[in-house]
């Protein structure tokens, strides 16, 4: 059988230190998952039974280094710097204690949104899908495996645009720790090596436009560098 469309490779991020690479088989982000930056959103922290979860599709993927073009249809958009998990291996119902052996590896991600286009979505009681959905909407930084640098559980996150702390929280608060959130997504849906999280981001996120150079760094995790056009 041959496919009636031109096929395609999945995309993949590098990995550090190494010609091999990660493809990516879905990306989910969780939201609200610092409570300095749940406050500021008005909306609370993700504390229910639920963690709030979204995906965006694959092809947002940016590699570091990268230039994203400013997307269409926006007035808004924010990045959200972000500690990312590489899942290595397949799981459904993983329960939290085992949770971590099924990670690969970390990374440092801006979760990129159209912050007016959400708010646009929230007012009309639509799904936020367009907020998170355009082209590069997902840089994401070299992959580190947790064969090297462990399973990082505390340490700086900033964002700095033009050389300018924007961001600056502690990966120590995340509210859905790495182990929940791995153990409570496979509980929804079997978990697949190639699965990407964005584990939340801290307080401050603040719109950017063309031409400004955004560099986060994760301690522990990794760097990542782009910039807007
Ligand atoms: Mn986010």
């Amino acid at each position: 059988m041959t496919s009636v469309i031109p096929e395609w490779a999945p995309p993949s991020i590098a990995i550090a230190n190494s010609d091999h690479t990660f493809p990516v088989r879905r990306i989910y982000t969780i939201g609200r998952n610092y409570a300095d930056h749940a406050a500021e959103t008005g909306l609370g922290g993700s504390t229910g039974s639920v963690p709030g979860i979204s995906l965006k599709p694959t092809d947002s993927l940016l590699a570091d280094r990268g230039t994203l073009a400013y997307p269409a249809a926006t007035r808004h958009l924010d990045p959200e710097i972000e500690m990312v998990v590489a899942i290595g291996r397949d799981g459904t119902d993983i329960a939290p204690s085992e949770a971590l052996e099924h990670v690969y590896g970390y990374a440092v991600g801006f979760d990129m949104i159209r912050r007016d286009v959400m708010h646009d979505c929230i007012a009309n009681d639509h799904s936020w899908d367009l907020c998170k959905s355009f082209a590069g909407a997902s840089p994401v930084g070299l992959l580190h495996p947790a064969a090297e640098i462990g399973h990082p559980d505390a340490g700086d996150i900033v964002l700095e645009v033009n050389g300018e702390t924007r961001q600056h929280g502690d990966i120590n608060q995340l509210i859905w720790k790495t182990a929940d959130i791995v153990s409570r997504l496979s509980g929804y849906a079997p978990l697949r090596a190639g699965d990407i999280i964005f584990t939340g981001t801290p307080k401050g996120p603040k719109a950017v436009v063309p031409g400004d150079h955004l560099a986060g760094r994760i301690s522990g995790v990794g760097t990542l560098d782009i910039t807007i056009r």
